[in-house]
């Protein structure tokens, strides 16, 4: 594998971030130690503690992780590591550390760690370092330094609550475009729009109106295929996605997902059927309820891997002719080690491609993307350290393109981000699809 433009670690430290500097110049050494103290005290519960306690710095956890990989198993990298040289110290100080050390670990818990807790599953005793990298943004957000690019995407999502500031005018109107589209093809073909007790309320993360318009489309044909009863929102809550449970504003999760479920059971609607993201279905599925101190979601929630599957075994759709390019599939970590949906994912791919060949590690233990745990969305000035970060990934979709593997199927948008960089940035020359585009092309219509 082609080595990637290196820059020293300590180059690599040097990046600068505004959200990051001018929210560390609003700090005193006071007020650090103030809040971090009360963090402690009031969230820093049994679960830090004993996690804290119980590692015993085997270094088992390492090899899981991409960033120690690709960076030459170099420790600082380790997820032990980076516990050390953020919350670990923290703990070990009772939270007296500088200005100066918030910035560096504000860095290495947005930057370095994808939550992909793919390293739980190696550690002997289970110790979930994702969960203390997600304390530590926490931390982080209480005071007020946070990477520049996810806090606004954050911001926007609670000021407009959605993240791309798709205005609900502009919403409609890309519903209703797509939809004339589509009637090119189908001139019956609707999407409905609010309507009252349909069976899916189908839910899409904020790019997708925006950049992306062409899988709502696709959607959209998918439904009509198949005979759904289904619906789109009109009004603001149509946006599943979640950058706020990864900047720590565990608060904003809270009413953002409210509004998400208010608009479904506004409409009456029987489930809630998500498009292919990996985040927005960990929060939507796992994590929003939680922090509304509900038990589980008030309606069943389903991602599109389900919903394809569903349709393909009780044959709604049919196939027209199967894909004859070799395919490969990455294992998004949210929907894979978060829901256990890998086998779906390949029931999906052997009924719609011709050949299908595992890259490896796969399933539960694949590589994450390092997109994820919303490290892609803190923009331009991390981008090159995810890239290296990550040249483990290179090296399994070569291996994987080695055996004749042509397009990398990745049922995620943050993994579409973080592949379509790791395609370019190592020439893989691999071309990157959704299960839906797929699905789309090979279906009977
Ligand atoms: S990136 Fe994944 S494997 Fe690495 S420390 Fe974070 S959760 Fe663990
Ligand atoms: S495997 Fe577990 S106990 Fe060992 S260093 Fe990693 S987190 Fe600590
Ligand atoms: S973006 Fe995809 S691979 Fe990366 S953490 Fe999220 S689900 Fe995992």
């Amino acid at each position: 594998m082609k080595a990637p433009a290196e820059k020293s670690f300590e180059e690599k430290k040097k990046i600068h971030d505004k959200g990051i500097e001018e929210g560390a110049a609003q700090l005193t050494q006071e007020k650090v130690h103030q809040v971090v103290q009360q963090m402690l005290s009031a969230e820093g519960g049994a679960r830090l503690k004993a996690y804290i306690e119980t590692c015993s710095h085997c270094g088992l956890c390492s090899e899981a992780c991409h960033y120690y990989l690709s960076n030459d198993n170099n420790p600082i990298y380790s997820p032990a590591g980076k516990v050390k040289q953020t919350i670990g110290e923290i703990v070990k100080k009772k939270g007296k550390v500088s200005v100066d050390f918030i910035k560096e670990a504000c860095e290495i818990s947005f930057t370095e760690c994808n939550l992909c807790r793919r390293c739980v599953m190696y550690c002997p005793f289970g110790i979930d370092v994702a969960y203390m990298m997600l304390f530590m943004r926490r931390i982080c957000h209480k005071l007020g330094v946070v990477p520049q690019y996810i806090q606004d995407t954050a911001h926007s999502h609670s000021a407009t609550l959605n993240q791309m500031w798709v205005k609900e005018d502009e919403w409609i109107d890309t519903l209703q475009w797509q939809e004339e589209e589509a009637q090119d093809e189908f001139p019956d073909l609707r999407i409905p729009i609010e309507k009252e007790g349909a069976d899916i309320f189908y839910s899409v993360i904020g790019p997708e109106p925006k950049f992306r318009a062409q899988l709502i489309y696709q959607m959209a044909v998918i439904m009509y295929a198949s005979g759904a009863d289904w619906t789109m929102p009109a009004t603001p809550g149509w946006d599943n996605s979640d950058m706020c449970m990864y900047t720590g504003d565990v608060e904003m999760v809270a009413r953002l997902k409210k509004v998400h479920f208010e608009t479904a059971m506004r409409l009456k609607n029987k489930r809630i059927v998500m498009g292919e993201c990996g985040h927005a279905f960990r929060s939507v599925h796992d994590v929003g309820n939680r922090f509304l101190g509900w038990k589980m979601a008030p309606l069943p929630v389903v991602h599109a891997i389900e919903f394809y599957y569903e349709l393909l075994r009780d044959r709604k759709i049919r196939i027209k002719n199967k894909l004859s390019q070799p395919v490969t599939f990455h294992d998004p970590c949210n929907i894979v080690r978060g829901r256990g949906l890998h086998e779906m994912g390949r029931y999906v791919i052997n009924e719609t491609c011709k050949t299908f060949i595992e890259m490896h590690p796969n399933r539960e233990h694949n590589f994450c993307c390092a997109a994820g745990g919303g490290v892609i969305n803190c923009g331009p000035p991390f981008r090159n350290k995810r890239v290296t970060g990550n040249r483990v990934k290179a090296d399994q979709l070569a291996e994987a393109k080695k055996k004749g593997a042509e397009i990398v199927i990745a049922p995620c948008h943050n993994c579409h981000g973080g592949l379509e960089d790791i395609i370019k940035h190592y020439e893989l020359g691999m071309e990157l699809k959704f299960l839906g585009d797929i699905l789309y092309e090979v279906m009977e219509k």
